[in-house]
């Protein structure tokens, strides 16, 4: 048995990320409008009514922004911290609260610790999920990170995280400076040198798929994110490296006890926004 793990989307328009097991169909995030995930299930033939809840790392919109509507068109249970239901204004009938490090269990075998990492004026957190004996991180959003977080990212089978932009691309890019400096910060996200070096702290050889995701369509690229993070990793890591761009879906990834790890998604189609 698997879990499998596509994600719709990612980026500064819309993130979005779909669990499944044999029991439970899962997003994390939903930053999409009701109309674009409709879309993005319809392409895995999956129905908004067939996702059993959402989680939600953070309020912001890229990440929280379709949270309301699936609760309104769908009835979909939102799970998140009270802080980013608050900021959301989501029905509190159809919401339950969760705290950092509150383990969450969702069907009778796959549960998921979400872990709090540091994005400016949120309550953010990473979450990990474990299935069957294996873990997968997915982790957004972060300017930088704890102990606490390479603890419980350290050897996981599968890692999704953000490499948001190149440092020499950001710097010479048209960003206003102090949009540069928010970006830049503690409370910001991620560059792809800091993304190499936090992989370099928690890969092992158990650690199988790597995704880059959230890259900004301004300060980075697809070749200069993947090349960057591997000259962090490339003696610990021999697995695949991936990228998630803003229109998914894309390609799955497996965890749990099965041979089916190569298995793609059949998905070549780009939605328009
Ligand atoms: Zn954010
Ligand atoms: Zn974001």
């Amino acid at each position: 048995m698997t879990l499998r793990i596509t994600h719709l989307g990612t980026g500064s328009r819309g993130n979005s990320t779909l669990l499944e097991t044999n029991e439970v169909k899962v997003l994390i995030d939903q930053g999409f409008s009701g109309a674009q995930l409709e879309k993005r299930l319809a392409l895995l033939d999956i129905d908004p009514l067939d996702i059993d809840c959402i989680l939600l790392s953070h309020h912001h919109g890229d990440h929280g922004g379709g949270a309301t509507i699936c609760q309104k068109r769908w009835r979909t249970r939102i799970l998140a911290t009270e802080r980013t239901a608050n900021e959301l204004g989501l029905d509190l009938k159809l919401t339950s609260y969760f705290a950092s490090l509150d383990l969450i269990k969702i069907g009778s075998n796959l549960t998921l610790l979400p872990v709090p990492v540091p994005h400016s004026g949120s309550d953010n957190v990473a979450f990990i999920a474990s299935y069957e004996g294996e873990r997968a991180a997915i982790i957004t959003d972060l300017g930088s990170w704890t102990d606490e977080l390479v603890k419980h990212v350290y050897g996981c089978e599968h890692i999704s995280i953000e490499a948001n932009y190149d440092e020499n691309k950001l710097n010479s890019g048209p960003y206003p400076y102090s949009l540069k400096e928010r970006i830049r910060g503690r409370g910001g996200h991620l560059s792809n040198n800091q993304t190499g070096k936090f992989l370099a702290e928690v890969c092992t050889s158990a650690t199988r798929n790597i995704v880059l995701t959230h890259l900004s369509e301004k300060n980075n690229s697809p070749h200069l994110a993947e090349s960057t993070v591997l000259y962090y990793i490339a003696e610990l890591f021999d697995g695949d490296i991936h990228i998630s761009l803003q229109d998914g879906p894309e390609m799955a990834h497996y965890i749990g006890k099965t041979n089916e790890i190569t298995t793609t998604g059949p998905l070549d189609k780009p939605v328009q926004d």
